[in-house]
């Protein structure tokens, strides 16, 4: 439920409506708008009916969200959100290009990649310290080795990292190294684990599972926001279907549904949907063109002497090509790279 305060509210007003709120165990959001405050009200459903708001001295009206996600939607939230990750921000007229090795290898591979990728324009490295393999017998990454790193090479190039959190028990290590933590794509039903990234006080870059409609995506990311935690940028990495010829399917459409649907930045990852290097390109103008916020991508040095996926992975002179390109189309649809 949205509760629009009216204009000449006073503060007193508004702090019975919370206490009123919080005495039945929900939780007020209050957002204060140029011309309104607002509050909304999260909690459960049959609960939030008990409350007499109308009646409340300061009240406007109240507007039911009648979508299953509250805090994401746009009801919630009409205006676009920007998610600052160290110095950079995601949302609004910037396209923003995180990119760097799928797993961090070792220090010197880290580090020469991450000088590559910030001299041709991207803003945040990506790095896995710590892998999600399909078998038990690849290489796991290298864990908090790898963390150090990716910090060094943040110290040494300016840009935020980000990195996948597969564990809640590594949480400490992440506030310690990180400054966007990654949820899976393969984590994104992991109630738990979004709980405990909710609790974080670090940008969170939410992938949408193989298997995972745009509703279930957008419910995933509710259980962050719902913990406090409304720095979430949402992640389409392709999803499973009948197809073979790549990877994943890129679910080009979902990125203006989700725009739609949510106040959220929405960010591409043509490289876990395409599975091979040589439509890369195609799939993030495509994203550009189809108002996607930024990309993930991933970038090696010698991708024949990956640790993993090394067929995906750009040369660097591919990954120049490519921001070239972009920035043509940034410039097309009124963004920049
Ligand atoms: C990754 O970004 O390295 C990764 C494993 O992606 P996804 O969770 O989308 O498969
Ligand atoms: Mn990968």
């Amino acid at each position: 439920m949205i509760i629009v305060l009216r204009p000449d509210v006073t503060q007193d007003q508004v702090d019975h409506i919370l206490d009123e709120i919080t005495k039945l165990d929900l939780r007020p959001h209050v957002s204060t708008g140029e011309e309104r405050t607002i509050i909304g009200v999260i909690g459960e459903e049959d609960v939030i009916r008990t409350l007499p708001v109308e009646a409340y001295p300061g009240v406007e009206n109240v507007i039911p969200i009648l979508k299953p996600f509250k805090l994401v939607g746009r009801e919630f939230k009409p205006a676009n959100s920007v998610v600052k990750v160290g110095d950079v921000r995601i949302g609004g007229d910037a396209f923003t290009v995180a990119a760097g090795p799928c797993a961090v290898e070792s220090r010197e591979m880290t580090l020469r990649i991450a000088e590559t990728v910030h001299g041709l324009g991207a803003k945040v490295l990506r790095g896995g310290a710590f892998k999600p393999r399909t078998s038990p017998y690849s290489f796991q990454g290298l864990g908090e080795e790898g963390l150090k790193y990716l910090a060094e090479a943040r110290e040494r190039t300016g840009m935020p990292v980000v990195t996948e959190l597969m564990d809640p028990r590594h949480v400490p290590l992440f506030d310690e190294y990180a400054d966007m933590v990654q949820i899976g794509a393969r984590n994104m039903a992991n109630f738990t684990l979004l709980k405990e990234a909710g609790k974080m006080q670090k940008p969170v870059l939410l992938k949408r599972g193989m298997m995972s409609t745009v509703k279930e995506f957008l419910l995933s990311a509710e259980y962050v926001c719902s913990e406090g935690n409304m720095n979430v940028v949402l992640c389409e990495r392709g999803i499973r279907t009948f197809e073979t010829e790549t990877r994943n399917t890129l679910d080009i459409s979902a990125v203006p549904v989700i725009k739609q649907l949510s106040h959220l930045p929405v960010f591409v990852d043509p490289s876990h949907a395409a599975g091979r290097d040589d439509i890369i390109e195609s799939l993030s103008l495509a994203a550009v063109a189809a108002g996607a916020d930024g990309i993930i991508v991933e970038v090696h040095p010698e991708p024949e002497h990956a640790k993993s996926d090394g067929a995906q992975a750009l040369v660097p002179e591919q990954f120049a090509e490519m921001m070239h390109k972009m920035r043509a189309v940034a410039q097309a649809v009124g963004r920049k790279v």
